[in-house]
């Protein structure tokens, strides 16, 4: 499926470059592309990106018996959960639902307290025992880092020990942020941008995602 950076042990992150998913990136991109087709093209995305992002998941080996003998089989093991960040990361979640059913989601919502320009939970509703298996953050643009990086703080404060974190679209400055503040997270991205803009967009990016998704662009 999707090609693994060779770096991706040095550097923690994965850039994906399969076709299917630079073919749906190219939709999401397109500023004519509606809320409608930019929602489905947006968690179909999360969806092939899961594939690939399950691979390095702790699995086990067990017996099953089919209806014509006993084999062994490797299934993934421990409680997996799907963390979106608001309002950006709900998009994401269907699609890796589709491909995961049985993971739990907890939410984080995010906002900017205009005191200490720091990120802050108005949300946070995160199953109580998070140390029980992999835990995947999920929000379509990697930008400033500044909420991801929050975001993470949240997850180990609330037990979460191994951690993940799947966007769309990442920018330098986030991911140099990611390394700086937590390295041991691998950062799985379908694509690499150039650069934040002064209002910290990313270029050339996709404009505000949750506003494309929810059809409220002005
Ligand atoms: N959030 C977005 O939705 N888009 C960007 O370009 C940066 C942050």
């Amino acid at each position: 499926m999707p090609h693994q950076s060779d770096h991706q042990s040095n550097t923690g992150v994965v850039i994906f470059d399969h076709p299917l998913i630079t073919h749906k990136m190219a939709t999401i991109r397109d500023k004519d592309t509606g809320h409608r087709l930019f929602r489905a093209a947006l968690s179909q995305i999360a969806g092939l990106m899961v594939y690939e992002v399950t691979r390095s998941l702790p699995t086990q080996m067990i017996e099953v018996e089919t209806p014509m003998t006993t084999t062994s089989c490797v299934i993934l093991c421990g409680t997996i959960t799907i963390v979106p960040v608001l309002r950006a990361g709900l998009g994401m979640i269907d699609g890796i639902l589709e491909i995961m059913p049985e993971a739990r989601v907890g939410h984080l919502g995010l906002a900017r307290d205009e005191q200490t320009l720091e990120p802050h939970a108005y949300l946070n509703k995160l199953p109580v025992d998070l140390d029980a298996g992999p835990v995947i953050l999920v929000d379509p643009m990697l930008a400033t880092g500044g909420s991801a990086s929050a975001a993470i703080t949240m997850l180990r404060q609330a037990g979460a020990s191994d951690i993940r974190m799947i966007c769309l679209v990442a920018s330098p400055e986030g991911i140099e942020r990611m390394r700086q503040d937590h390295p041991d997270v691998t950062v799985y991205a379908a694509a690499l941008d150039e650069r934040l803009n002064e209002k910290g967009y990313i270029m050339p990016g996709l404009g505000d995602a949750g506003d494309r998704m929810y059809g409220t662009v002005n």
